[in-house]
């Protein structure tokens, strides 16, 4: 999508600071991270939030969930805790309408969730 921030950092037109990819998802650290580590994990497609979601995307979803793996070891966070959270809508405050699973990790993390 041409507007699209995110779809912006997937082509390259945007910049932003890269930790993982593959052929499925792409993931760069949050420009204002709220955590000491803070990343956001995206599919490569557009998709808006989760209830755009098609059955056929279910190894999309896997994809995220395996890098969101592999993050939390390269970052140190696997023993210590984190947490995946994913905005959809304007009760949740998504304030970008591409799919983004943010993990976030590194401080002790408050529940219920704000
Ligand atoms: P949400 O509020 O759940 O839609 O999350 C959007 C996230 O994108 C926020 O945490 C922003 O800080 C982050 N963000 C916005 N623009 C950029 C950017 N250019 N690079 C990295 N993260 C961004
Ligand atoms: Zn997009």
């Amino acid at each position: 999508m041409s507007d699209c921030l995110f779809c912006g950092i997937i082509d390259g037109t945007i910049k932003a600071d890269i930790v993982y990819r593959d052929e499925t998802v792409l993931a760069f650290k949050d420009i204002v991270p709220r955590a000491p580590v803070h990343i956001l994990i995206i599919p490569r497609a557009h998709i808006a939030t989760i209830s755009d979601l098609a059955p056929a995307d279910g190894t999309l979803v896997g994809a995220i969930f395996f890098a969101a793996a592999k993050l939390v070891e390269e970052f140190g966070i696997a023993e210590s805790g984190y947490r995946v959270v994913v905005n959809c809508g304007p009760d949740a405050g998504q304030t970008v309408l591409h799919l983004h699973y943010h993990l976030l990790g590194g401080r002790q993390m408050g529940w219920p969730p704000g």
